[in-house]
């Protein structure tokens, strides 16, 4: 993916967008429920589809839920695929298979997003951001996603630089879906819970969820606990119990705290992860279309919030921290110092994926989330070494 037209990415998208008048949402979870809250009085939404029979059949949210297979799209009706990135692969093998064309027929959730609120109300609408304030971590798992198995160090922000961040994003984006603090272990970083205090505080009515993780294995300090129930954040708590059964006692108790304050959670039992598995991948010999392909077919979406800029691929910018992959070149990176609000459309399509080059340094020595690296790996297996 070449950016070649900058500004004017999606003028053709929202020409379909604006064809359309009414939509279906694929995807009756925490997505889509997000997505009908945020649009519910924008677009016309005449239903729900999901792959979950249990659902077909049944009100979400006042809308009808069925399969994929018993609606029927008129040329003027719309699907958009409110799925996260991993949970999306089978509904667009669905949607191919019944000859459904992508931003004409079905759309994505963060294309959609920030797509029509650029064109429609010149506003930046980010579906997401990651901010790693740090990457230390009391496990060690095989498969880290920030690849501290690789790591000669741990990586930890300063509190000012943290601030000048978030700031300067919000002098940037005027609103969010989903601001993730990420880690490393969250609940190991010294400023987490000032951190998603400064963010509630100061930005919370442009964030529609702020949410941080913790792998359950450590209970917070009482100040830490009524700063968190103070704020509105949720967290996502890693049930990695049959891994580290010795943390057992701490997840049974970091749960019975977060009831006893009040404060949002999720427990989260991922059956597999995957391998990016950068130690034996190697495309270097790749011509620059074949890495543009293998970008393009990598379901990846996330990007990360780092000194100033965002970097376009935030697996690409964890490996070049953990020192696998060099330093990134700056066609990867959006800086936000240069930002004004002419460029609006502009940031919207880097943070859908546009980069002059069109796939980071580290594609060259990364699986990718893509059909290829299909089989996945078990979650929190413990390392005793680095890599
Ligand atoms: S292939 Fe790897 S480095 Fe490239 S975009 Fe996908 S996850 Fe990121």
């Amino acid at each position: 993916m070449k950016w070649k037209n900058r500004g004017h990415e999606y003028d053709d998208m929202y020409q379909k967008i604006s064809e359309k008048n009414r939509f279906y949402l694929f995807g009756a979870g925490d997505y889509g429920k997000q997505f009908m809250r945020i649009f519910k009085s924008e677009i016309q939404i005449k239903g729900y589809i999901d792959s979950d029979i249990s659902r077909h059949g049944n009100m979400i949210d006042g809308k009808m839920c069925n399969s994929l297979e018993d609606i029927s799209l008129g040329e003027n009706d719309g699907i958009i695929v409110t799925m996260s990135q991993a949970a999306r692969v089978s509904a667009l093998e669905q949607l191919r298979a019944l000859e459904y064309r992508k931003n004409t027929d079905y759309f994505m959730i963060e294309e959609f997003l920030s797509v029509y609120h650029v064109y429609k109300n010149d506003k930046v609408y980010f579906s997401s951001i990651s901010f790693l304030p740090s990457t230390a971590c009391n496990l060690n798992c095989r498969y880290c996603l920030n690849f501290n198995p690789f790591a000669k160090q741990f990586y930890v922000r300063e509190w000012k630089e943290l601030v000048q961040d978030i700031d300067l994003f919000f002098s940037c984006v005027d609103h969010i879906m989903l601001f993730h603090v990420s880690g490393g272990e969250p609940m190991l970083y010294k400023y987490t819970a000032d951190l998603l205090e400064y963010i509630d505080k100061n930005y919370g009515d442009r964030i529609d969820t702020l949410r941080t993780v913790t792998n359950g294995t450590i209970v917070p300090k009482e100040e830490i606990l009524q700063k968190l129930s103070m704020c509105d954040v949720e967290l996502t708590v890693d049930d990695y119990r049959n891994k580290v059964p010795q943390f057992n006692t701490q997840f049974e108790e970091l749960i019975r705290k977060l009831e006893e304050y009040h404060i949002k959670y999720y427990i989260n039992k991922a059956d597999s992860w995957i391998d990016l598995a950068p130690e034996r991948t190697d495309y270097t010999s790749w011509t620059e279309d074949k890495l543009i392909t293998h970008r393009d077919n990598c379901n990846q979406s996330w990007q990360e919030l780092r000194g100033g800029k965002i970097y376009s691929c935030n697996y690409a910018a964890y490996a070049s921290v953990a020192g696998i992959a060099g330093e990134q070149d700056l066609e990867e990176i959006y800086d936000l110092s240069d930002f004004s609000s002419d460029k609006k459309k502009e940031l919207v399509e880097f943070r859908l994926g546009y980069t002059t080059k069109g796939y980071t340094g580290f594609c060259r020595k990364c699986r990718g989330f893509t059909s290829e690296n299909s089989e996945g790996v078990e979650p929190a297996v413990q390392l005793t070494q680095r890599i």
